[in-house]
C-alpha cells in the first residue's frame, strides 16, 4: 500500500480504526460488502479474513467511520450472520484507496464456516436468460449463494480447498472472480461452461450431457420412473408423487416400508396445494436453510406418508433441481435421500452407482465431488415456534451455542441420531445429522466427521476434553474412550435438558427439567426416559421424578415391537384382560414376552416414556412391528387427530413416579366398552400433559424445559403450550432428539471444567 505523499500534513480531523466482525461472515460476499461500503464512506484503508472472522482497517473523517460502523450491521448481506463487531482505535497510516488483502493465517481457525445456501434471484434470473453465459448452467452461484460446507475440504475457505479445485477458471470467470464490483468476486465455487464441470444422464449404456440431460431425466419421471439425482450433500431418489405405482416401486426398491417421503414442489403456491401452511411454516419453507417442513396434508397422495396427517415439502435450493422442473418435471416430486432403508444417503459418485443400481432407473451426476454428506434438513412450525428435527443442510455447522470454555471440547453425543459437536474459543460448533451408529456406514461418517472438525480448526487431540454418554455399550462412547485425551461421561437425559439451556446461554438458571424419550442409560445402569430434574447446568440435576418403573422384556427388540413392550407394562396392573382376543388382538409375540416377564427372565427395567407410548399404541391397535424409530408414537399421535378435547385419564404421583397403572386400566375399560379410539389416544396424551403438571406444580418458581424425541410430538407440545405459556422452554436450534444430545453433553463438561 501506498503512503500518501505527504502524510504528515493530513487534516488532523482523520483517524484510524480497527473493526473485527464474528459470524458467518466468510464465503458470504462479505469482503466485497466492505469494499463497497469503504468507498460509499470516503474510507481508505484494507480488509481482510482472519481464522475468527473478518479484519478491517478503515482510514477517515470520525463521523464517516461511524455511519460506515452502522452500515455493516444495518446493510451486510443476506447470507451472512454477524456475531459481534468490536472496534478500537488504531494508528493511522496514511493509506489512500481501499484494498482487499489476502487471508491471514496466524493461529487456529474459529471463524463459522458457511453453510450451503440456496441458489439467489439473481443468479436464477441469470440462468433463464438465453443471451446470459450461464443460461441452463445447473452450477451457476455467486457470493450470496450455492454450495460451501459441502464443498470445503480444508480452512480457510478459498478455491483450492473445496472440491472445484479440479476447474481453473477460464479469463470470463477470473475477471469475475477479481472484480469488486462484481456480485462474482471473490466467490469460490465459480464456474460457467466454458471452464466447469458438467451434468450428464445416465440410463442404461446411454448417456446425455448438458441440458439434453436435464430435460432426458425429467421426460423419465413424467413417464414414471426413479431417477438418482445428484445434490448438493449427497444423491436424491426422485419420483413422481402423484404416481402411486412409481412410490410403491420406490418403497420397495429403497426397503422402505413406511417412513415417510417428503416431496419437492416448485414453489410456495404448489406448496399450498399439498400442506396447510401457517405463516411460520412458510417462513421456515422459504428460509436460507430451505428445509423438508412438515405441515398438515391437505390431500393425501398414496404411499407418500401412510398413516400420517402431515406431509413433508421442500422447495428447491439447487439451479439443477429448478431446471428439472423448467424442463418439465413432474410438480410433485418425491425427493428423498437416495439409500437403502435407513443406511446414511449416497453421496460419492462411485458408491451411489453401486448403491443405487437396483434402486434408480437412471442416474442424473453432476461432476463437481461432495465433499462431506449433508442430508436435508426437517422442522416443522410449532406451538413454540420454528422446531428442528433433523438438523443438516443449510444449518450445519453453525454456531449454535456460546459456552464459558477456552477448552477446545469434542462431544460425540449418543448412538441414535447421531451429530457431534466441537467447541472452539467457546463457540459451539454442531456438526449435521449423521445418523444412527448401528450402521457401518453411519459409524464411518461419524469418525470422519470427527476427523473433519478437528482438523479444520486445527485441534491438536490430547488438549481435547472429550465427552461422551454415560451408556458403556454405545459406539460413541468406545470412539471416545478410544481417542487421546481427558474423558468425561454425561448422562443422557441431564444432556437433554441441558442442550436447551446451552441455547439459551441459561447455564445458571434453576429450572425442572423434563426428558422424555424411548431410551438412554441411568445412574443406576437401567433404561430412563421419562425423567424430571431440578437444578441448573452450573450445579448440576438431580433426579427428582420419574415414570413409574417397568419391565422391559428381551432388551432392545422391545423397542421394535410395542406388544413386547407392553407385556412389561400391563402385567402390572390388576386385569384379567387376555390380550390377544379381541378387540386387542396381540400376536403370539406379546404371549411369549409375558412369558418372559412372568419367570423374571431377561428384563430390563425401565422409566421409559417412549415405551409407554408403544403400549397406548398397542391397546389401541398398532400391534406389528415399527419400521422406524418413534413410529408408533406418530400412528397414535395420528389417531388422535380424530378426536377433540377430553378429559385427562388418572395418571397420579405415588411417591415421586408418576403411576401409569390407573391410566392404561382407564384405557383398556373404554376400549371395551366401545370408545372411540381416537377419543382414547387422545385422552392418553392429555394425561401426559397432566402427568407433567402434576409434577411441575410442585417447583412453580422455575422455568419447565422440555426435551427428549417425545417432545417432537405437535399435540403434547401444544397442550404443554396450553398448561404452561412461556414458562415452558424448548429446543430452537437443535433437534429435541437424541440429534441434541451433544450440545448438552458440551454445555455440562464446559461448566465441569470452568475456573
Ligand atoms: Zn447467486
Ligand atoms: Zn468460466
Ligand atoms: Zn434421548
Amino acid at each position: 500500500m501506498a503512503r500518501a505523499p505527504h502524510a504528515d500534513q493530513e487534516a488532523p480531523a482523520l483517524v484510524a480504526r480497527r473493526v473485527h466482525i464474528q459470524g458467518i461472515v466468510q464465503g458470504v460476499g462479505f469482503r466485497p460488502f466492505v469494499y463497497r461500503l469503504a468507498s460509499a464512506h470516503h474510507l481508505a484503508g484494507w480488509v481482510r479474513n482472519d481464522e475468527s472472522g473478518v479484519d478491517i482497517h478503515v482510514e477517515g473523517r470520525p463521523e464517516c467511520i461511524e455511519s460506515f460502523q452502522a452500515a455493516i450491521t444495518a446493510e451486510a448481506p443476506s447470507a451472512a450472520h454477524i456475531a459481534r463487531q468490536t472496534s478500537c482505535a488504531a494508528a493511522l497510516e496514511g493509506l489512500t484507496g481501499f484494498v482487499i488483502r489476502d487471508s491471514e493465517r496466524r493461529e487456529r481457525p474459529t471463524t463459522a464456516l458457511s453453510p450451503d445456501l440456496p441458489v439467489c434471484a439473481a443468479c436464477l434470473n441469470e440462468m433463464q436468460d438465453p443471451a446470459a453465459r450461464r443460461f441452463r448452467y445447473p452450477y451457476i452461484n455467486c457470493t450470496e449463494c450455492g454450495p460451501r460446507y459441502s464443498i470445503l475440504t480444508a480452512l480457510p475457505y478459498d478455491r483450492p480447498n473445496t472440491t472445484m479445485r479440479g476447474w481453473p477458471m477460464c479469463e470470463y470467470c477470473q475477471a469475475q472472480y477479481e472484480d469488486p464490483n462484481d456480485r462474482r468476486f471473490h466467490a469460490q465455487p465459480i464456474a460457467c461452461p466454458h471452464c466447469g464441470p458438467r451434468y450428464s444422464m445416465r440410463s442404461g449404456s446411454a448417456v446425455t450431457w448438458g441440458h439434453d440431460a436435464v430435460s432426458a431425466a425429467a421426460l423419465l419421471l413424467r413417464d414414471g420412473a426413479i431417477v438418482a439425482v445428484k445434490s448438493l450433500g449427497g444423491y436424491h431418489l426422485a419420483c413422481d408423487g402423484r404416481n402411486a405405482e412409481s412410490v410403491q416401486a420406490l418403497r420397495e426398491r429403497k426397503f422402505r416400508k413406511e417412513r415417510p417421503f417428503a416431496i419437492m414442489i416448485p414453489g410456495v403456491a404448489a406448496a399450498r396445494e399439498l400442506v396447510v401452511l401457517s405463516d411460520e411454516a412458510e417462513t421456515l419453507l422459504t428460509s436460507a436453510q430451505r428445509p423438508i417442513v412438515l405441515a398438515p396434508a391437505r390431500i393425501a397422495l398414496p404411499g407418500v406418508a401412510p398413516d400420517n396427517d402431515e406431509l413433508g415439502v421442500m422447495l428447491p435450493y439447487t439451479p439443477l433441481q429448478h431446471l428439472l422442473f423448467a424442463a418439465g418435471a413432474p410438480g410433485t416430486l418425491v425427493m428423498t435421500s437416495a439409500n437403502r432403508s435407513s443406511e446414511p444417503i449416497a453421496y460419492a459418485d462411485p458408491d451411489a452407482s453401486e448403491r443405487l443400481a437396483g434402486i434408480a432407473d437412471a442416474f442424473l451426476i453432476g461432476e463437481r465431488p461432495i465433499a462431506r454428506r449433508v442430508d436435508d434438513s426437517v422442522a416443522r412450525a410449532g406451538p413454540f415456534g420454528g422446531m428442528i428435527l433433523r438438523r443438516a443442510r443449510g444449518y450445519a455447522p453453525d454456531v449454535v451455542a456460546t459456552l464459558p470454555c477456552k477448552r477446545p471440547v469434542l462431544a460425540v453425543g449418543a448412538d441414535l441420531k447421531n451429530a457431534v459437536a466441537l467447541v472452539i474459543d467457546g463457540q459451539a460448533f454442531v456438526s449435521q445429522h449423521i445418523g444412527d451408529l448401528e450402521h457401518y456406514q453411519s459409524l464411518e461418517a461419524f469418525r470422519q466427521t470427527i476427523e473433519d472438525l478437528c482438523s479444520m480448526y486445527d485441534v491438536v487431540p490430547v488438549e481435547l476434553l472429550v465427552v461422551h454418554d454415560a451408556h458403556p455399550e454405545y459406539q460413541s462412547t468406545a470412539h471416545a474412550s478410544a481417542l487421546p485425551g481427558e474423558k468425561l461421561a454425561v448422562q443422557h437425559h441431564r444432556a437433554h435438558v441441558a442442550s436447551v439451556l446451552a441455547e439459551r446461554g441459561a447455564l445458571d438458571t434453576d429450572v425442572l427439567g423434563v426428558a422424555f424419550d424411548g431410551t438412554g442409560y441411568g445412574d443406576d445402569g437401567t433404561i430412563w426416559g421419562g425423567e424430571f430434574f431440578t437444578g441448573s447446568v452450573r450445579c448440576g440435576f438431580q433426579r427428582v421424578a420419574s415414570l413409574r418403573e417397568a419391565l422391559l422384556p428381551g432388551g432392545d427388540s422391545a423397542a421394535r415391537f410395542p406388544v413386547q413392550a407392553a407385556a412389561g407394562f400391563l402385567d402390572q396392573l390388576n386385569s384379567s384382560v387376555d390380550f390377544t382376543t379381541p378387540p386387542f388382538c396381540f400376536p403370539q409375540r406379546y404371549r411369549k414376552a409375558l412369558q418372559l416377564v412372568r419367570k423374571r427372565v431377561r428384563l430390563f427395567p425401565t422409566t421409559s416414556v417412549g415405551r409407554l407410548f408403544d403400549t397406548a399404541a398397542a391397546l389401541l391397535g398398532f400391534t406389528r412391528a415399527v419400521t422406524f424409530e418413534g413410529q408408533a408414537a406418530m400412528w397414535l399421535e395420528h389417531l388422535s387427530g380424530g378426536s377433540a378435547q377430553v378429559a385427562a385419564y388418572p395418571f397420579p404421583l405415588r411417591d415421586g413416579r408418576l403411576d401409569f397403572r390407573p391410566l392404561l386400566e382407564s384405557m383398556i375399560a373404554d376400549r371395551l366398552r366401545g370408545r372411540s379410539e381416537a377419543e382414547i389416544a387422545r385422552a392418553f396424551h392429555e394425561s401426559i400433559a397432566s402427568g407433567i403438571s402434576i409434577v411441575a406444580g410442585g417447583f412453580t418458581q422455575v422455568p419447565l424445559v422440555l426435551s427428549g424425541g417425545v417432545f417432537q410430538n405437535a399435540l403434547l407440545l401444544e397442550l404443554m403450550q396450553a398448561a404452561f405459556g412461556a414458562r415452558a422452554w424448548t429446543n430452537e436450534k437443535v433437534p429435541p432428539n437424541d440429534g441434541g444430545i451433544c450440545l448438552g453433553q458440551a454445555a455440562l463438561a464446559a461448566v465441569a471444567v470452568a475456573p
